[in-house]
């Protein structure tokens, strides 16, 4: 028919396997996973140690040019294109990030694919899912309150209350926030100090469960978290707090990696969600390791464009995760091609092969950067129904022109079977090419080496400037001996710069580093730049108006 189904009501419709059925289908025994309802089961992480004889699976990382800000389809492709590998006979398991709420009831609505390529049940994936967030939220505001309990309670380890560097959080929109100033009411009701509110997928806590390779992992992590500084201005850790073992024990189930199936009945590992426009960006290392144990091709996603998420991936998770990536799977749509060459959004519905052609030096950009990391690379084009055959034509006539693999992808439209090409171009390009994988930058690096690469190398600018702020920042991170870890570079995800208006390919700009914050339990450096948030607000027109449920309890408009 001629009638475009939504996101929900197709995957209201799907004929979903019990999840045991899918956990065996991966060669999973009944003690590997628990079941958290029929169609959803965490699998747990001991099971990798089951399995490290057995060979890894090919790692197939999407990514995808700068984006609009509806998305290009990542996730779309990304589930795709697991389906689509199944359908030519390979076995093949995807990872992915799990949905926050704040972008769900506020710009995107759901986030578990799209089309006839989601991950499913959708709603549970979009709400309160296996309680991954909910557990994180509460383990990293137990440490709030722990901290001013502290200082409270006397303050043996003086702590500065001006100097805490530990917020609070919530998964959330919340622009409100921001500042807030707690401990009012008198001497019973706590010690008065400026806090403030990030988001649930902003909190260091978020990216040490994806990072973490064990319980124990995830400990040693957690005690290792900077809060505070003292009077004497010295760092104050978690484990300063002795508080390390209940955080962990609040995330003891997070760890476990939750399976789920696509609306094909592919495997699938949804897990962990750090953003990664201020985080690192991707599903836990666990989920990823594990689907790789268990399929022979695993393929993951890394949040907004290659600029953010993939270089995270390839700079600071595959260092976490001691893997390695076969192929990038570069998504580029016409939509958001057009719109680089200048067009506004009203525009874009309508055929323009001009604004197409200015629009592909985004493309050309994301292409170097994977180049530079040496790795092979195919491009995918996320077919909208609106694209005209003529500005299809034009987008792979010119990847064929600059020798650049590509494949039509019409997984939205058809699931797996409309993503064949691309799966077999992917698996051909894993068999053929050669794969010469290195980070970016050395980790023996200094800060300024690390941010200085990353802004040549993969954003095009010509340099950096660092606020007096960060420069003081930068004296204390030498003084205490962090300078060796990896840098999480915060930045607009619309622009290579960190102007989110400059589109297409910026030429000869600078970075502007506002502040940089020490993520010692992640184990990287957050460098912040332009004028990125770590609380989202709200549009003027939130998704969450247009969602309801029925007197069933049956969700309606999650996308
Ligand atoms: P990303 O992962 O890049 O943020 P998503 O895969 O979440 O993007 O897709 C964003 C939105 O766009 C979803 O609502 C999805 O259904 C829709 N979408 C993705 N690809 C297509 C397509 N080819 N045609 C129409 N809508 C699409």
């Amino acid at each position: 028919s001629n009638v475009v189904k939504s996101d929900i009501e197709i995957a209201q419709n799907a004929e979903l396997e019990p999840i045991g059925k899918i956990a065996s289908k991966l060669g999973l025994e009944d003690t590997d996973w628990e079941p958290y309802g029929r169609y959803k089961a965490k699998v747990s992480v001991d099971t990798l140690n089951k399995l490290k004889n057995k060979p890894d699976g090919k790692v197939i990382l999407v990514t995808s040019i700068n984006p609009t800000p509806a998305g290009e389809g990542k996730s779309t492709v990304t589930v795709g294109l697991g389906q689509a590998l199944n359908k030519i006979g390979k076995n093949a398991v995807i990872a992915l990030r799990e949905p926050s709420l704040g972008p769900t009831m506020g710009l995107k609505g759901g986030a578990a694919g799209g089309g006839y390529a989601q991950v499913v049940p959708m709603e549970d994936i979009n709400l309160h899912f296996t309680g991954d967030f909910h557990a994180i939220t509460t383990a990293h505001n137990a440490l709030a309150a722990f901290l001013d309990n502290h200082i409270q309670q006397g303050n043996p380890l003086a702590i500065d209350p001006r100097r805490i560097v530990w917020k609070r959080v919530l998964d959330l929109n919340d622009r409100a926030l921001r500042h807030v100033i707690i401990g009012l009411g008198g001497k019973t009701n706590g010690v008065p100090r400026e806090d403030g509110f990030d988001i649930t997928v902003a909190s260091e806590i978020m990216a040490i469960l994806c990072l973490s390779k064990d319980l124990n992992d995830l400990k040693t992590r957690l005690s290792n978290m900077l809060i505070a500084y003292n009077y004497e201005g010295r760092p104050v850790f978690v484990r300063d707090l002795k508080v390390e073992g209940a955080l962990t024990l609040l995330l003891k189930d997070a760890i476990h990696p939750n399976l789920v199936q696509t609306l094909e009945n592919t495997p699938a590992f949804v897990h962990g969600g750090p953003f990664a426009n201020i985080a690192h960006g991707c599903n836990s290392v666990l989920a990823t390791k594990l689907g790789a144990k268990l399929g022979d091709y695993l393929v993951t996603e890394a949040g907004f464009g290659a600029d953010l998420g993939a270089e995270k991936f390839l700079d600071i998770t595959t260092r976490a995760g001691h893997f390695k990536p076969s192929v990038v799977v570069i998504v580029a749509t016409i939509r958001a091609l057009k719109m680089h060459g200048g067009l506004t959004k009203e525009e874009l519905k309508h055929e323009d092969i001009d604004a197409l052609a200015r629009g592909m030096e985004n493309l050309s950009c994301h292409i170097e950067t994977i180049k530079s990391f040496g790795l092979p690379y195919v491009v995918a084009i996320n077919h909208f129904i609106f694209d005209t055959d003529r500005e299809v034509a034009y987008l792979k006539d010119w990847c064929a022109a600059n020798g650049h693999p590509v494949a039509l992808s019409k997984v939205w439209e058809q699931g797996g079977e409309g993503g064949t090409e691309l799966a077999a171009l992917v698996v051909d390009t894993i068999a053929h090419k050669e794969n010469l994988f290195k980070p970016i930058y050395e980790l023996s690096d200094s800060v300024e080496d690390k941010i200085q690469k990353v802004v040549t190398k993969v954003y095009g600018g010509n340099g950096i400037e660092f606020s007096s702020k960060a420069q003081k920042q930068l004296k204390s991170i030498q003084q205490n001996g962090w300078d060796k870890f990896p840098v999480c570079i915060a930045k607009t995800q619309y622009s290579l710069s960190d102007d989110p208006k400059l589109i297409g390919r910026p030429k000869d700009f600078t970075i502007h580093i506002r502040e940089l914050k020490v993520s010692a339990g992640a184990g990287f450096i957050v460098v912040m730049t332009g004028s990125v948030l770590t609380m989202p607000g709200l549009p003027k027109h939130p998704a969450a108006l247009n969602m309801d449920v029925d007197d069933r309890g049956k969700a309606i408009g999650l996308f």
